[in-house]
């Protein structure tokens, strides 16, 4: 059968859904005449709403059973004859069954084998989370040419950047390095702000940079301590930027430095030269996919640990280094570059 009518079921971070599409780009390559709907949490939508390999983006809020229940009317309305389901959970698979949608493909996982079809089992190993979802198009549709992860600015986009960044006084053409100090996940994420300072200082000095603090606002305060101690200017935009403008900020930057975040994934998406450090998650598995990337960590023996808060020492973080961040930098300023530093 070849679908007529196929919605996506994305992840439900930023970081995740960057890193699955590959997989959506898999599905437009198999299906080009289908109309593609992408059914996404709506801190997500931003990412998709001008991306050319789905058709439209519906979003649903934070679902209780109640909300579960709409959205399988809501498919039953559409009358989807596939959904792909790139979350485990078994929330997606139950609204795709009980919204009538006759193929709902997704990895067997979370006591919901039952209502998939065809169920598919998971990959052995550990593959990185792009090769997870875009692993999970090929046992149900074939291999193909596997897509890659870039994605671009809208005009919009922007255009938007280019406004509030001139509300700063900021030229956006002059030359932007992006810090991406923050974490949403916790502090075991995030490298010392003392550090991300003097890396903005000896890079925008030496590469004639203005530096940019990107975040959420309750990472404003981190991102003032960064501003305080730095010896050079900087624009706090943490608490500015919704995901559109966060693109278009991103896609001006000529160089970003960042946490393992959702923004790193979007700059490498974009193509940015992006630089991560990486200390409690595993980069093998989650690292950034994207032309331009470095990632800079140093092997300690309990990562990757995954937690949320340190309950050691913060080894994993102490260990990185200014210089292997700047020597980082400095060579994705001579592309082709690739692995660890
Ligand atoms: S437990 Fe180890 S890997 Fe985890 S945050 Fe602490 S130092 Fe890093």
């Amino acid at each position: 059968m070849t679908p007529g009518k196929i919605v996506i079921r994305g992840p439900n971070w930023v970081g995740d859904a960057v890193l699955s599409i590959p997989a959506m780009k898999a599905v437009r390559e198999r299906f080009p005449v289908a109309e593609i709907t992408l059914l996404v949490r709506p801190w997500v939508a931003g990412l998709f709403r001008s991306a050319p390999f789905v058709d439209s983006v519906w979003t649903r809020p934070k679902p209780g059973v109640t909300a579960w229940i709409e959205t399988a009317r809501e498919m039953r309305r559409r009358g989807f004859d596939l959904a792909l389901l790139l979350p485990n959970s078994f929330e997606s698979a139950w609204t795709a069954f009980a919204g009538g949608v006759p193929a709902r493909v997704g990895y067997a996982t979370d006591t919901r084998r039952w209502l998939l079809r065809p169920p598919v089992p998971l990959p052995e190993g550990r593959p990185h989370q792009a090769d997870y979802y875009l692993h999970l198009v090929e046992e149900a549709f074939g291999e193909a040419r596997r897509p890659d992860i870039r994605i671009e600015a809208s005009p919009d986009e922007v255009a938007a950047a280019r406004r509030l960044l001139s509300t700063h006084r900021v030229d956006a053409d002059r030359g932007l390095l992006v810090l991406s100090p923050g974490a949403a996940f916790g502090s075991a994420k995030r490298w010392f702000g003392d550090r991300f300072a003097e890396v903005a200082d000896r890079l925008a000095e030496e590469r004639n940079l203005h530096v940019v603090i990107v975040g959420s606002a309750p990472e404003r305060a981190l991102a003032e301590s960064i501003q305080a101690a730095l010896a050079g200017p900087a624009t706090i935009l943490c608490g500015e930027t919704d995901l559109e403008t966060l693109l278009g900020v991103l896609s001006l930057a000529s160089l970003v430095v960042t946490n393992d975040s959702g923004p790193m994934h979007v700059a490498a998406a974009l193509g940015v030269p992006t630089v991560a450090v990486f200390g409690p998650t595993d980069a093998d598995v989650t690292g950034p996919v994207g032309p331009r990337t470095r990632v800079v960590r140093r092997h300690v023996a309990c990562s990757p640990c995954l937690l949320r808060e340190c309950p050691i020492d913060h080894r994993c973080m102490d260990r990185v280094g200014v210089d292997a961040v700047v020597r980082a930098a400095r060579q994705l300023a001579a592309p082709p570059a690739g692995g660890d530093a």
